[in-house]
């Protein structure tokens, strides 16, 4: 089945010069959102994963199930304010202003192998600071997984994050 086709495209959004990959249309179909999960999730069955780190919102959805199928705990990255407790932060650039992501301090351990996902890897600012919030518990081992890569950016954010075994499913 090839994923890209259950990918819509809408041209500028959220604002002008942004071509959106919208996975609501890939989620809906039974099929295309069972191959994706299926497909992370045998990919990383035997890498001895304890946790999938995933950040709002989108990432949640096939975060969740990929833990469910290989048996991993869950732990959620959310914009600033919105966990309860102890958090830790990290801030990072967006195209206009900052933006900050954060996780429970007690979220991970040292004898924690962890799998960040999340829908997509664009300029990567995302997932870097989410690979230092994780950093900072001194986990074992860290792994990304996304569903799109948009590999046409390229950037310093990228050469730190291709240090780290990557797997996506789509690429542009
Ligand atoms: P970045 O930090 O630039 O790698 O952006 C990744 C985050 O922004 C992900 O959480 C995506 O959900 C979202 N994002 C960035 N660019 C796009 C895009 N073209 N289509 C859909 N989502 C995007």
């Amino acid at each position: 089945m090839d994923l890209k086709k259950y990918i819509r495209e809408i041209q500028d959004y959220p604002i002008e010069g942004i071509n959106f990959k919208d996975i609501t249309t890939l989620l809906k179909d039974e099929k295309a959102f069972r191959q994706v999960v299926e497909e992370i999730s045998s990919y990383f069955a035997n890498k001895g994963i304890t946790k999938i780190v995933s950040l709002e919102s989108r990432g949640f959805i096939v975060g969740g199930a990929v833990a469910y199928c290989i048996n991993a705990g869950f732990v959620p990255i959310r914009k600033k304010g919105k966990l309860p407790s102890k958090t830790v932060k990290e801030s990072y650039e967006l195209e206009y202003g900052t933006d900050t992501i954060e996780m429970h301090e007690d979220a991970l351990s040292e004898d924690d192998v962890v799998l960040i996902h999340d829908d997509l890897l664009a300029t990567g600012g995302t997932a870097l600071a989410a690979l230092k919030l994780v950093q900072q518990m001194n986990v074992k081992k860290v792994y990304f997984s996304f569903i799109c890569d948009l590999k046409f950016i390229e950037n310093g954010n990228k050469d730190i994050l291709s240090q780290y075994e990557t797997h996506s499913l789509v690429e542009y």
